[in-house]
């Protein structure tokens, strides 16, 4: 982390005591970890199972039971509602280093209760969805590689941050109304710039949020085409 970002904060902590990122109000000391209050954490449910990527039932024991030939598994820590909504938008756009705490332990809390051993894990392959190199260096980071290091280091995991790569310059997919432009928008903007790190490989695919599915879907279908195996999207939130 930049020292100068760390310095800041540590001044603005003293100046500003802190507050709970979502509702405002004062942190008790044992709270400052979490950057938010006890009231607000206890309003993110993390979830218990994998999702079927089509339909986004859930999947008891992490096994396929509707959808069994969808081509990934979807999981999500916690649904994209308004609590976690402004966490997670405030870790992308400030790179509030506060926020990486609570939103790394909601992703292992989640990883935990689909698999305590860890097993369901082993012999995969860890991969962010990228940005686009403009993308990266206006935000200073991509927010779904320091996801990705913390499963990957959790785990004892490979990753490969380089495998894909996105050539296109896709607008933000916030700014497009229907799935319609968000599919044009995305067509063949991933590309596998590493295809022996794919090949053969069962590979976790993480990213932030899942909402309408088209950037996942589309980094999938790269993956498959480059020979990978059994893909997990991995993601701190989804919408219903
Ligand atoms: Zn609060
Ligand atoms: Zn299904």
């Amino acid at each position: 982390m930049n020292q100068l970002v760390k310095i800041k904060e540590f001044l603005l902590d003293i100046l500003f005591p802190p507050l709970c990122l979502n509702c405002s109000s004062s942190l008790q000391e044992k709270e400052k970890t979490s950057a938010l209050c006890g009231r607000c954490r206890e309003k993110i449910t993390v979830h218990t199972t994998l999702f079927c990527s089509v339909c986004r039932a859930r999947l008891p024991d992490n096994k396929k039971t509707c959808h069994k030939n969808s081509s990934y598994l979807l999981g999500a820590a916690t649904n994209y509602d308004e609590v976690i909504k402004s966490i997670i938008h405030r870790f992308k756009y400030k790179f509030w280093t506060r926020l990486e705490n609570p939103l790394s332990d909601l992703l292992l809390t989640y990883t935990k209760n689909l698999s305590p051993d860890g097993l369901l894990f082993k012999n995969y392959t860890v991969i962010p969805v990228p940005l686009h190199k403009n993308r990266e260096q206006e935000r200073g980071f991509n927010q779904s590689e320091r996801l990705a290091k913390i499963i990957a280091i959790r785990y004892h995991l490979p990753m490969e941050i380089k495998a894909l790569s996105r050539e296109k310059e896709t607008k933000p997919q916030a700014e497009l109304k229907n799935w319609e432009e968000r599919k044009t928008n995305l067509a063949k903007s991933f590309v596998v710039a590493n295809p022996t790190a794919v090949k053969g490989k069962n590979i976790i695919l993480i990213d932030d949020v899942y909402t309408s599915g088209a950037t996942i879907n589309e980094a999938v279908q790269s993956l498959r085409s480059a020979g990978a195996r059994k893909i997990i999207a991995l993601v701190l939130a989804k919408t219903k």
